[in-house]
């Protein structure tokens, strides 16, 4: 107990919960692993989820047009 039990943000792995994860700025769009490199049009346009995974790592957000937006995770967000 104590842990917080959010749901993990597909792109960035912290429990942020939120529908539009304010650490990376991925949008959950409910796509599963198996959909990681689909292109979809989803709430996401173009980004696909590893895409948006190789841009977290590289930028510290899905993509390089929402750097100024995000935020650094909180400890209590940590996976
Ligand atoms: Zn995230």
């Amino acid at each position: 107990m104590g842990q917080p039990t959010w749901p993990r943000c597909a792109c960035c792995g912290f429990r942020t919960g939120c529908n539009t994860c304010p650490i990376c700025y991925w949008t959950d769009d409910g796509r599963s692993e198996a959909h990681a490199e689909a292109v979809a049009g989803s709430r996401n346009g173009d980004l696909s989820l590893a895409d948006a995974r190789l841009n977290y790592s590289i930028y510290g957000a899905s993509t390089p047009r929402y750097q100024h937006l995000v935020r650094p995770p909180r400890d209590d967000e940590r996976p």
